[in-house]
C-alpha cells in the first residue's frame, strides 16, 4: 500500500521558474547592452593601468545614450518584459555615470563638478531599495556594532592568516592536501540543497599562491581561485593548524557565485545581458555578485556547516567563530568606504572636512583607528566596496521583508525556494529586486511548504 504524503504539495513544472524575452526589439537592446559591459569592462582594466582616453569614454557614453533612447521607443511589453527594459536603462545610466567620474560630466561643459551624491543615484538608483545608498552608508557608518568588533577580535585573537605570519611553505602545502578535497564536499551540498544537479555544477577549487588579495569565480572556466590570505590558522601545542571554518567560508562564498550563474543560466532564457561572461562583467554587476555569494556564504553557515557539524568537523565555537569572521569581512567595509565618500564630497564642497564628519557621525576619532582603514584609495576600491556593501544589505532587507510577510517559520521551510529567486540575474539592484517580488515571489509562493 502506498504510504500517504502528509502534504501534498504541487511540485514546480520543469518551466515555470523560466523567463524568456518575445519582444525582438528588446532581445536585440539586450545585446548591444551587453556589448556595453565589455566596453565597460574594458575601461576598468584601463583605468587599473592608467589613465583611459577620452575617446573610449565618449564611445561609452555615446552607446549609452543611444540605448537609453532605444529602450524609450520600446513599447508594449510583459511585465518581465518592462523589469527588463528598466535594467538596460539603468544599465546604461550607470555607464554614464562611470564617464562621468572618469572625464567629467560632459567633456563639453567642464564647469559640471563630479558629485558622489549623484553617482551614487545614477549607479544603484534611487533607492536601495528602501533608502538612498547615501543614506544607507551614513546609517551603517553610525550603527558599526563596537560590541560586535570586540567579539571578533576576541574570537580572533590567537589566529593569523597566511600573509601576516612567516608561516612555512610546508603549511601551505599541507593546507592545499588536507583541504581541497573537503571543498567538493561542500560544493554538492550546497548545491543539493539549491536543487542544482551537482553534477552540472563542477567547479575546481585551488589555493592561489600568487597573493591576489581576493578569492575569485572564473564563471567561463569552472575555477575558483582561494585566496590563503582569508584563511586563518592557530597555534596549538606549538603546532600551526588551519581553521577549517575560515576556508570553508571562502569555498562557499564561491561556490555562491557560481550558483548564482548556474541558476541565471537556467532560468533566464535569451538574456545574454544579464548572465554576463568574463569579458563583459564589470562594476555594475558587483552589487548584485557579491550580494548574491555573501548570501550563500551566510545561509551556508547556518543551513550547511551547522546543521552538519560532525561531517565538516566543526564545533558549536566553531561556527559562531565562522558567523564573526563572515561578520566582520561586510562590517570592516563600511567605514573606509564612508570616509571615501566623506572625502570626495569635500572636493566639491569646502565646508566638509572629513575626519571631523567621520568622527562626528561614528563617534570615534580617525587617530583611534588602523590608519590602513582610512588611507587614499582608489575609486574602484570604493565602488567595489560600495556595491558589496549595497548587494548585502539590499539582500537582507528583502529576507527581513519577507519574515514580516509569511512569518519566519515559512520563510525558513522554505529557504531554498527564495534563494533559488534572488540567485537569478545580475541585475541592476532596484530591478533585481522587483524581478524578485513583482515575478518570481508571486510564481514560487504557491509552492510554499
Ligand atoms: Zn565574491
Amino acid at each position: 500500500m502506498a504510504v500517504a504524503l502528509e502534504h501534498v504539495i504541487e511540485e514546480p513544472k520543469e518551466n515555470e521558474f523560466i523567463w524568456k524575452l518575445k519582444n525582438k526589439a528588446l532581445i536585440k537592446l539586450d545585446k548591444e547592452r551587453s556589448r556595453l559591459n565589455y566596453h565597460i569592462s574594458r575601461l576598468e582594466e584601463l583605468t587599473r593601468d592608467g589613465n583611459p582616453s577620452e575617446v573610449t569614454g565618449e564611445g561609452i557614453r555615446r552607446s549609452s545614450i543611444l540605448i537609453k533612447k532605444q529602450a524609450k521607443r520600446i513599447q508594449s511589453m510583459s511585465k518581465f518584459e518592462d523589469i527588463v527594459k528598466e535594467d538596460i536603462t539603468r544599465n546604461a545610466e550607470a555607464a554614464i555615470a562611470i564617464c562621468d567620474y572618469h572625464f567629467g560630466s560632459n567633456s563639453k561643459k567642464q564647469e559640471t563638478k563630479f558629485s558622489i551624491a549623484e553617482f551614487l543615484k545614477s549607479f544603484y538608483g534611487e533607492k536601495l531599495p528602501f533608502e538612498t545608498p547615501l543614506a544607507l552608508i551614513s546609517r551603517l557608518a553610525r550603527g558599526v556594532d563596537h560590541v560586535f568588533l570586540d567579539e571578533y577580535s576576541r574570537r580572533t585573537h590567537d589566529m593569523k592568516t597566511l600573509s601576516k605570519n612567516i608561516y612555512l611553505k610546508e603549511t601551505f602545502l599541507k593546507a592545499e592536501q588536507d583541504i581541497l578535497p573537503i571543498s567538493n564536499d561542500i560544493r554538492e551540498t550546497i548545491a543539493e540543497f539549491l536543487f542544482i544537479p551537482k553534477e552540472e555544477f563542477p567547479i575546481l577549487f585551488y589555493l592561489d599562491p600568487t597573493n591576489s588579495k581576493e578569492s575569485e569565480f572564473h564563471s567561463d572556466y569552472k575555477i575558483s581561485s582561494i585566496d590563503p590570505n582569508k584563511i586563518y590558522f592557530f597555534k596549538k601545542n606549538g603546532e600551526e593548524r588551519l581553521f577549517l571554518g575560515s576556508y570553508y567560508i571562502e569555498v562557499s562564498h564561491e561556490t555562491g557565485h557560481g550558483a548564482h550563474h548556474k541558476i541565471s543560466e537556467k532560468s533566464l532564457e535569451n538574456l545574454e545581458g544579464l548572465i554576463p561572461l568574463e569579458n563583459t562583467y564589470n562594476y555594475v554587476h558587483t552589487g548584485k555578485a557579491e550580494g548574491n555569494a555573501r548570501l550563500i556564504e551566510d545561509f551556508s553557515n547556518v543551513v550547511i556547516f551547522d546543521k552538519n557539524r560532525k561531517q565538516f568537523k566543526l564545533s558549536r565555537n566553531d561556527i559562531e567563530t565562522m558567523k564573526s569572521i563572515s561578520e566582520y569581512d561586510i562590517v570592516r567595509k563600511i567605514w573606509p568606504t564612508y570616509f571615501d565618500v566623506l572625502s570626495i564630497m569635500a572636493k566639491t564642497d569646502p565646508r566638509i572636512n572629513p575626519h571631523k564628519k567621520f568622527a562626528d557621525m561614528t563617534g570615534i576619532r580617525s587617530f583611534e583607528l588602523d590608519t590602513t582603514l582610512l588611507e587614499q584609495r582608489s575609486f574602484f576600491i570604493t565602488l567595489y566596496d560600495f556595491s558589496t556593501i549595497a548587494g548585502v544589505y539590499q539582500n537582507r532587507r528583502i529576507i527581513k521583508k519577507l519574515n514580516e510577510k509569511y512569518g519566519r517559520k515559512t520563510v525558513d521551510k522554505n529557504i531554498n525556494l527564495i534563494l533559488n529567486g534572488m540567485l537569478i540575474g545580475y541585475w541592476m539592484l532596484p530591478t533585481g529586486y522587483r524581478f524578485f517580488m513583482e515575478e518570481y515571489l508571486p510564481r514560487a509562493e504557491r509552492f510554499f511548504k
